[in-house]
């Protein structure tokens, strides 16, 4: 071959990757198109961080987030399914509780640690955690109390057997509550105050004067001792700050540790009540800047 053919030829090789590499880019950008995924940087900051703490939570179920035929934001879950992500509805508290869409479920900041004079004083409807997209939670963890049932397991819990979903990492985090609380239960025989008789776990069922499931239906919940106050039943709802206060904090720092949230931080305070809900303890320390997450 004589060195006038040589560049041709170079070049034809370069000619032939680049068009490789431009049908490779056509193929990817249509792959996207074709699910309608947005690209994370190209959300509000708000929906950018609310989508990275459920993939984080849950990367199996939450696909991404995309524009629904009306232009909103909708969560995509790998099945397909999509839940309105922001309708742009302005709620009342209690629509806010009875049909949120999964912005209004996470809008509220859950307050993790200790519970202090102010943060055991929640303000009017500060609920974190109680308004929930019930959709999510079936996509989650079944859609029925046989399919939810089918994927629980029994963890020791303070020598009780617990049953709780293995789905998302929810039963192995219980055990590991279990172990803190069995490493510290020696030195606190106080802690039978609200450890026994213990409330129990899964129970599909609604929440008392609605229509809604509680998370106790998915395996997901835990109540220690049910005397504890509940704020449909407490005559006395002037001394849920103190006894929030006087609630042992190494208890809810356990639970807090592995992903759960407590019900004694609600306003409609439920003191027995703890529930697995990482995506809320991951936004509360991503705010905090405790952790960073990656998109
Ligand atoms: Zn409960």
């Amino acid at each position: 071959m004589y060195p006038g053919r040589a560049y041709p030829h170079v070049m034809k090789k370069y000619l032939r990757l680049l068009a490789l590499a431009a049908f490779a880019l056509c193929l990817f950008a249509g792959r996207l198109e074709a699910s309608g995924l947005l690209s994370p940087k190209d959300l509000p900051p708000e929906a950018r961080l609310d989508l990275a703490v459920l993939r984080a939570a849950y990367p199996d179920v939450v696909s991404g987030m995309a524009h629904g035929a009306d232009g909103r934001l909708a969560l995509v879950l790998a099945d397909g399914e999509r839940l309105v992500y922001d309708d742009g509805k302005v709620r009342t508290p209690e629509e806010a509780e009875t049909n949120p869409d999964i912005r209004t479920m996470l809008a509220q900041v859950y307050p993790l640690g200790p519970a202090d004079a102010a943060s055991s004083r929640p303000a009017k409807d500060f609920d974190p955690g109680r308004r929930r997209v019930q959709a999510f939670f079936t996509a989650l963890y079944g859609h029925s109390e046989a399919e939810v049932r089918r994927d629980c397991e029994n963890v020791r819990f303070d020598g009780h057997g617990a049953l709780f979903s293995k789905r998302h990492g929810a039963a192995a985090a219980l055990s590991r509550v279990g172990e803190r609380l069995a490493a510290l239960r020696p030195a606190h025989p106080e802690w039978r105050k609200v450890l026994r008789p213990f409330g129990g776990t899964l129970s599909w069922r609604v929440i008392a004067g609605t229509q809604r499931l509680s998370m106790h239906s998915f395996g997901i919940a835990l109540d220690l001792d049910p005397r504890l106050p509940y704020w449909r039943t407490e005559r006395h709802p002037e001394t849920i700050p103190a006894r929030v206060q006087a609630f042992p904090a190494e208890i809810v720092a356990a639970f807090e540790a592995e992903g759960f949230i407590w019900g004694g931080k609600w306003a409609a305070f439920d003191l027995m009540h703890f529930e697995y809900r990482p995506e809320l303890v991951l936004k509360a320390k991503a705010l905090r800047g405790e952790i960073r997450l990656g998109e």
